[in-house]
């Protein structure tokens, strides 16, 4: 499965020209993070105190070159997308699904419980919002099986937040540069054109006007430290490009400025807001009293969140591994038979460690082969999964109590290690073995009942080198790549 040029990888001068000409491109293309020395500006920010000495942007990690991604299971993962929307927005309408399914992890796990208070305080009140939009970033790595063929295996779904859609459709220009700096201008024509940010800016814009107030504007929900805030201006331009005024909120400001009226409209500041998009929420830090309150006022308002409470419960891991039983897909698809073979074909083994003799036994398989699993808590971002020797430690320690109930087990994926450059700003230039991450983009907007767009809206291909077991481009481990489909 390599890519064809794992010769050039070994010409240490070819290397080293395409590296500096890669990263130009990638600065003059956009491929940009604030630093983590100041990481509140951007450079000529009139309101921010800038060290003179530090600096304020660089350019985002990313491979030297694309990486090799089987066009079939690249056609796979497409092709189950809008599946996977249906899917998702299915669980979101579905009270006692979610009900049931989080009964065993919100005794104990006190982020889950919170947010699901919102939930049932919400439905309790009625829902004021009539208009739905999700996106979500459904992500896969391809299993390397005994006979060396690879199999698509999904990871997880993010329902809330998911990133690097604007930063990732600039990336493909960068790796065809750097393929035609070294010769390889025939494979640069094959590298496929990919624009999540348009494809996500498209389904915010269409909840937008279904709302219908040409005067509301969208709100980004964003945070405290916005380090990847270029990837969020990506999107937010191609709005502003549709003339669709967008603003840029934290929590603490709507807890200061954020109101309803009497027909539960969003206000900020007396600006109506038709569509809150979070990039942010998502982990239990984000949030304190304060962050909570303004949190309910936007669940409880007429105004479309993306995703609302209920869809980021659908995103849980708990919901994820629920999903892989016999016969739930089939409950939540009712008629969709082919829906459901699609999806779960993806799916790689996942295991309920809630109380009784099914979790007990599992856990002690986890606790003799730790390698083939990996122990999953409710948490998103990246680095808070645990494997190998610590998996084993920690399931030792919990297997009687009822915090195992906060984890879920899965089967580990062992994907095919390939040689890349990963470029790091600071960083010296060294040849890593890599193992890549295919995530796809989906977006659908309803209205009532009514479905009226539902799209894969793009890729995005992140790796990493295999000495990292877990964690993303946000957590300072993966970087932005290019799929290669060979
Ligand atoms: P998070 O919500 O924190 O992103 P993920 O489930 O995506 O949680 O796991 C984080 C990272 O851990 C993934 O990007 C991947 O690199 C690694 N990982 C997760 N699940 C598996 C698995 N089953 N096999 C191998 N690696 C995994
Ligand atoms: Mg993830």
């Amino acid at each position: 499965m390599a890519a064809p040029w794992q010769d050039v990888l070994r010409d240490a001068a070819a290397v080293q020209e395409a590296a500096a000409v890669a990263v130009d491109a990638a600065l003059l293309a956009g491929v940009l993070m604030r630093t983590g020395e100041q990481p509140h500006a951007s450079g000529n920010n009139p309101t921010a105190v800038l060290h003179p000495c530090l600096q304020v942007v660089n350019y985002a990690p990313f491979t030297l070159l694309p990486s090799a991604v089987p066009r079939a299971l690249f056609e796979q993962a497409y092709a189950v997308q809008q599946d996977f929307n249906l899917l998702v927005d299915a669980i979101s309408q579905n009270e006692e699904f979610l009900e049931q399914t989080l009964a065993s992890t919100i005794k104990v796990d006190d982020f889950t419980a919170r947010l699901f208070r919102i939930y049932m305080q919400v439905l309790e009140e009625g829902l004021a919002q009539t208009v739905f939009l999700g996106i979500n970033r459904s992500d896969y790595m391809f299993d390397c099986r005994l006979d060396g063929t690879a199999a698509l295996r999904q990871i997880e779904i993010n329902t809330i937040a998911a990133s690097f859609g604007g930063l990732t459709s600039r990336t493909a220009d960068v790796h065809r540069l750097v393929l035609k700096v070294l010769g390889k201008t025939e494979e640069a024509s094959h590298l496929l054109p990919n624009n999540p940010a348009k494809g996500l800016a498209s389904g915010i814009a269409k909840a937008w006007e279904l709302y219908g107030s040409q005067r509301a504007v969208v709100m980004f929900l964003v945070e405290e430290v916005q380090r990847n805030i270029f990837d969020q201006r990506c999107v937010e331009n191609e709005l502003w490009n549709r003339n669709i005024r967008v603003i840029r909120k934290r929590f603490r400001d709507v807890f200061e400025q954020g109101s309803l009226d009497g027909s539960r409209r969003l206000y900020m500041d007396g600006q109506e807001v038709a569509v809150v998009y979070y990039r942010e929420g998502y982990v239990p830090q984000n949030y304190d009293q304060q962050n909570w309150e303004a949190r309910l006022l936007l669940e409880r308002s007429r105004a479309v969140k993306c995703p609302d409470i209920a869809t980021q419960l659908a995103g849980t891991k708990k919901v994820q591994q629920e999903l892989s039983q016999p016969g739930t897909l089939e409950k939540l698809l009712p008629g969709r038979p082919e829906a459901v073979a699609r999806i779960r074909a993806t799916f790689a083994g996942l295991y309920s460690l809630d109380e009784g003799e099914e979790g007990d036994r599992i856990a002690a398989t986890a606790i003799a082969e730790p390698d083939r699993f990996v122990l999953k808590p409710q948490r998103e971002g990246g680095g808070n999964n645990l494997y190998g020797e610590e998996l084993r430690q920690v399931l030792e320690k919990i297997k009687d109590s009822p915090e195992r109930t906060s984890y879920i087990l899965m089967d580990k994926i062992k994907p095919q290690p390939a040689v890349n450059y990963l470029l790091r700003a600071h960083s010296p230039l060294q040849a890593s073995q890599c193992i890549s991450e295919l995530g796809i983009f989906g977006v659908y907007v309803r209205q009532g009942q009514e479905l009226v767009l539902n799209q894969a809206a793009g890729h995005l291909l992140r790796t990493k080198a295999i000495e990292h077991a877990d964690g993303g481009v946000a957590a300072g481990v993966a970087v932005l790549d290019t799929p290669y489909l060979v």
